[in-house]
């Protein structure tokens, strides 16, 4: 066996994750102005709330919410973002109106109430241990619309100060990590990665005191509210503290409360093995998720059970991060010391949390049930990586299934990883190459990031083995089909971390549009449009990105 072939087996390993591990102009034509416009909290009221008030950390239990306002942020209040896309598809309101209107900005600065406000108590895992009790602790859940679309959408403040769940915490979010989670949530859902949604930015000069690089150095950093929205922010820690505090009676209200509203057309609400039925649904969409993920180059950062969603959505963006060059190590998050969240790492963490889903929800479920649920864990590796495969093959433009695809996939990532080729761009590229080129292993000098790929001395093999697969599926394959179907699945853009670095930069110094930019490039990302051009988000990272670090301080 020669040494390239070991190599490669390990990539293959590396790829698969086999390692264990303990503002478009709006379409909506209804959309109401905000003064007109209401939501209720009527089904979150099927679920019980604390019975005692009071703004003061506890230990909670035998509930759900504990009853609790935002405290409005203070100083210097301005609306600085707003996603038209997801204040018109997702909440009916017109845009133009939510802009200027005072009652808007008081109710996205969690100052207007039009419900009663709750935080939810949950707990989790947290790198590897349990944690205990968690909960919003600087979060405030404001009630749920049901849109025109016919959707559910929880809302709810980000950064709204403290409840009785900020254990040590300020209840505050800083205004740097508030524009990532804004620009971020909205990007992947542009990208079709099932995410919480963000609607609106609100800053303001209050200041808090944080240590961003964990370096001892404290600083003052400026405030902010995201108001965000979901389905549902039950997460996988939402029934774990149930089922850790011995509250089964309860843990079943929860289950079957999100089986009603939420899965009620996959799942037989009143069946014996409903249980079972929601885990294997969870199952299969969080390894959707997971394989979107990776498809994007998205690393989470932080994925412990209580930012993993019961929908299976990304949410909870903290200090995620998105691949420039490719690198199956990337650890985006400061304090991962371990690497417990590398990128390649993902599939493994979403089947250690899986397994605590599971022993969170084993009470209600029989023995036969828990003997499938075990063997359907056991088929998790098989399910991500048949899934990953496709994912990539589609990556590559490639129709049918080979069974060289899986080699073919690896070695690329293989040599993308030693030439330290641009993730996005590689593939990107993919669909401007034209397929005589391929054959010849050409590459036309704007195609920077191919380019840097064809510096590996087994560039030209791999290329031939492409081309191959290629003909051998589609022999009358046209270069024009070939980049129609690429870039359709390939973004040009990406919210790469310099990027919103320079967003930060910019609006810490009050001017927004960078952000404003960037949001709207990134609603659009498999097109490619000349502002972003004109400002390189298509181009290799400047130098200066090259050692940015995110922070888990936010
Ligand atoms: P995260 O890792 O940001 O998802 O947060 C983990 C837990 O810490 C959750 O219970 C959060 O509500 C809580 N938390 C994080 N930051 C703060 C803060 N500044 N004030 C209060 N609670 C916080
Ligand atoms: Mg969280």
């Amino acid at each position: 066996m020669s040494r390239y072939t070991i190599k490669l087996q390990a990539l293959i390993s590396l790829f698969l994750c086999l390692e264990p591990i303990g503002g478009e102009k709006s379409s909506y034509l209804h959309n109401k102005p905000f003064s007109s416009w209401s939501f209720n909290s009527h089904l979150l009221h099927q679920l019980p709330v604390e019975d005692y008030e009071g703004n003061f950390v506890r230990q909670v239990h035998n509930c759900v919410f504990s009853h609790v306002r935002p405290t409005p942020l203070q100083k210097g209040v301005q609306l600085k973002l707003l996603s038209r896309n997801a204040l018109e598809s997702c909440l009916d309101i017109d845009f133009t109106d939510a802009r200027s209107s005072k009652k808007f900005l008081d109710f996205a600065n969690g100052r207007l109430l039009l419900n009663e406000s709750h935080a939810h108590r949950y707990g989790g895992h947290q790198f590897g241990e349990w944690a205990g009790q968690l909960g919003d602790g600087r979060a405030h859940l404001l009630g749920e619309y049901f849109s025109q679309q016919g959707e559910r959408w929880e809302l709810q403040l980000k950064g709204s100060g403290r409840t009785p769940y900020s254990r040590h915490g300020d209840g505050r979010a800083v205004l740097r990590s508030s524009i990532r989670e804004f620009l971020s949530s909205e990007a992947m859902h542009h990208l079709g990665v099932p995410t919480s949604r963000a609607v609106s930015l609100v800053v303001s000069d209050d200041v808090v005191k944080r240590d961003p690089l964990y370096n001892g150095t404290v600083v003052e950093e400026k405030t902010a509210i995201v108001l965000r929205l979901a389905p549902s922010w039950f997460r996988f820690g939402s029934l774990e503290i149930l089922s850790k505090s011995g509250e089964i009676n309860l843990l079943s209200t929860v289950l079957d409360f999100i089986m009603r509203n939420h899965f009620a057309a996959s799942v037989d609400v009143h069946h014996p093995d409903r249980y079972l039925q929601l885990f294997e649904l969870v199952q299969r969409e969080t390894i959707d998720m997971v394989v979107k993920w990776m498809k994007f180059g998205f690393a989470h950062g932080v994925c412990n059970t209580d930012n993993f969603s019961l929908m299976s959505i990304t949410i909870d963006y903290g200090p995620f991060g998105f691949l420039d060059s490719y690198d199956p190590l990337f650890i985006p998050n400061l304090s991962d010391d371990g690497g417990r969240y590398a990128l390649h790492r993902q599939p493994s963490v979403a089947l250690f949390n899986l397994r605590k889903l599971f022993y969170a929800i084993s009470p209600l479920l029989n023995s036969t049930q828990k003997s499938i649920i075990k063997t359907k864990l056991k088929a998790f590796n098989e399910e991500y990586q048949t899934k990953l495969v496709s994912a990539f093959r589609q990556k590559l433009g490639l129709v049918g299934d080979d069974r060289g695809d899986v080699m073919l996939v690896a070695s690329l990532l293989h040599l993308m990883n030693e030439t330290q080729a641009d993730f996005t761009m590689t593939f990107r590229q993919l669909g401007a190459w034209r397929l005589n080129e391929i054959a010849t292993a050409i590459i036309p000098n704007h195609l920077w990031a191919l380019a840097d790929l064809s510096k590996h001395s087994l560039f030209s093999s791999w290329c031939s083995a492409y081309y191959k697969r290629i003909l051998g599926a589609e022999p009358s394959l046209t270069d024009q089909q070939r980049s129609t179907r690429l870039y359709a699945v390939n973004p040009r853009y990406i919210l790469r971390n310099w990027m919103a670095e320079s967003a930060i930069r910019m609006a810490e110094n009050g001017d927004y549009s960078e952000a404003w930019r960037i949001h709207m490039v990134l609603q659009r990302p498999f097109e490619e449009q000349a502002p972003a051009e004109y400002s390189g988000y298509a181009n290799r990272p400047p130098k200066w990105a090259r050692k940015l670090l995110v922070s888990c301080s936010s």
